[in-house]
């Protein structure tokens, strides 16, 4: 088997045994990278040679831990995708913008620092919708990423990159952030696994904020196991963030034990929510979905009907919120404290003025334009309050649901497989429904995963699992015991 199509479990399983070097591991990464990116296009930058000496570092850890049979940090050796989003020291981050776009940050996200701890390696850093705003990566200042699947559609997005990157095996796992789908949309239209924590699970210190109020990071691997193991490096407190919970973070990767067992979901309570399945939802998907919920209850789940009534306000709700927050935290950028700067005149305002015209792209004009009108005086109340108040409502469906003792909640990722490039670009109300199923997770603040559960027309399909606050670990075993017993996650795109 080719080093790169390794999954991060598998590849510290030959580490271990002194049986690859991560000099090697390193080396098919990048040539794998060399072979396939100029058309996927899923890096924005890539850090070869800072690669390569971490890996000659990590490869004498290695040695020594082999040698005094200690146990090496979980990633050590790993190659890593990050999302442009994610600040990392020394290494240009620009979140998809021109407005960052000669930024090096002189300091790394708590994220960041976490996967370095664990001994990670980063690759590069992952193109993106410019400031996470997007579902299809088309977005991006830069160019567009395509999807490995069929390259004339896309990844899907925010993270569009990360997802390619590990449909593509670009890497072995990789970050993504989720504000209203980013990291499940773009996992369920390449194939891979993308997971999104509870709000406070993971820090956002470091992170380019969009939406502070439903920004999380999360990581898009080549399967549960392997998100179980990121989630658990990079989840905890952080004396940095305020809204990053102090709560102890259980070994994800141990809660998966069990799956094997002939009934692994025996007493497991599955709801299947009657508005996840409306119209709009493409027939291909919505069998692929029933098919799998047949699968869980094979494997000794009960399923019944639940319903989450305030479903159809989440998209208005998150279209009045994100922006909201997003004109706020954008004004940051104004051609003065860092990134970009357009100096026609030698006027303040005018400097101001210049450089965010060119710096941000339409889609973010457009949502700092929403957002400020949202949050100006005589609309407030009817805008911003009543969407925060309709997210409240949102957030009390499922609170009823699992009162009633639903373990989990499963449905469609998406609504659709993956779209072509270029067909919904100029009509943004299509491009948001791509996250119909995904934002009202996000503004309820619980964890949800995106697993592969079979194929539309040659095209992925996405299996939903959402869970209660902090209740990571159950959403983990279902997804495990679900893909344990399919052979879906295995199947890669021809490149
Ligand atoms: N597509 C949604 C948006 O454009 C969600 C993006 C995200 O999760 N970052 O806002």
């Amino acid at each position: 088997m080719e080093l790169y199509r390794l999954t991060v479990h598998q590849a510290r399983a030959l580490l271990e045994k002194g049986e690859i070097s991560t000099t090697e591991l390193t080396r098919a990464v990048l040539d794998r990278i060399d072979a396939v990116d100029a058309r996927v296009k899923a890096y924005l930058t890539i850090v070869a040679d800072r690669a390569l000496d971490q890996a000659r570092d990590a490869d004498a850890q290695w040695a020594e831990h082999r040698k005094n049979g200690t146990r090496a940090p979980a990633l050590l050796g790993i190659p890593m995708a990050i999302k442009d989003e994610v600040c990392t020291r020394g290494v240009r981050t620009t979140a998809g913008s021109k407005i960052l776009n000669n930024f090096v940050p002189p300091y790394d996200a708590t994220v960041m620092e976490k996967l370095n701890a664990a001994g990670g390696i980063l690759i590069g850093k992952t193109n993106q919708d410019e400031f996470a705003m997007g579902s299809s990566t088309e977005n991006s200042r830069y160019f567009v990423t395509r999807n490995p699947w069929d390259l004339e559609r896309v990844p899907g997005g925010s993270s569009g990159g990360s997802a390619a990157a590990m449909a593509a095996d670009e890497a072995l796992c990789a970050l993504g952030t989720d504000t209203g789908g980013s990291v499940r949309q773009p996992a369920s239209f390449t194939n891979t696994v993308g997971l999104r924590p509870t709000y406070g699970r993971v820090s956002r210190y470091g992170v380019v904020a969009f939406a502070s109020s439903l920004d999380q990071v999360g990581p898009i691997t080549k399967d549960v196991r392997d998100a179980a193991t990121i989630l658990g490096v990079i989840a905890g407190h952080d004396p940095r963030e305020a809204t990053a919970a102090n709560l102890p973070v259980p070994d994800y990767e141990s809660a998966l034990a069990g799956a094997q067992l002939i009934a692994p979901l025996q007493g497991v309570r599955v709801g299947v929510p009657r508005e996840y399945f409306a119209a709009g939802l493409q027939p291909g998907v919505e069998r692929a979905v029933r098919d799998a919920i047949r699968v869980l209850e094979s494997l000794g789940a009960t399923t019944q009907e639940v319903t989450l009534p305030h479903t159809d306000y989440a998209l208005p709700t998150y279209y009045l919120l994100a922006p909201a927050e997003a004109s706020a935290n954008l004004a940051r950028y104004d051609g003065v404290k860092y990134g970009y700067r357009l100096e026609e005149s030698n006027e303040m305002w005018e400097v101001m003025r210049a450089t965010r015209g060119d710096g941000f792209g339409a889609e973010v004009k457009r949502r700092i334009m929403l957002g400020t009108y949202a949050l100006s005086t005589g609309y407030y109340d009817a805008y911003y309050l009543k969407a925060q108040k309709v997210r409240t409502l949102i957030k009390q469906d499922f609170d009823r649901v699992f009162a009633a003792g639903v373990d989990v909640i499963v449905g469609p990722t998406s609504p659709s497989v993956a779209f072509k490039i270029g067909e919904r670009v100029d009509d943004p109300l299509q491009m948001y429904l791509a996250d119909v199923f995904t934002l009202s997770q996000a503004l309820a603040g619980i964890p949800t995963i995106s697993i592969p559960c079979g194929f539309d027309q040659g095209l992925p399909v996405g299996l939903q699992i959402i869970a209660r606050a902090f209740d990571e670990e159950r959403m983990l075993r279902v997804a495990y015991a679900y893909e344990q017993a399919t052979e879906w996650h295995t199947r890669k795109p021809s490149l």
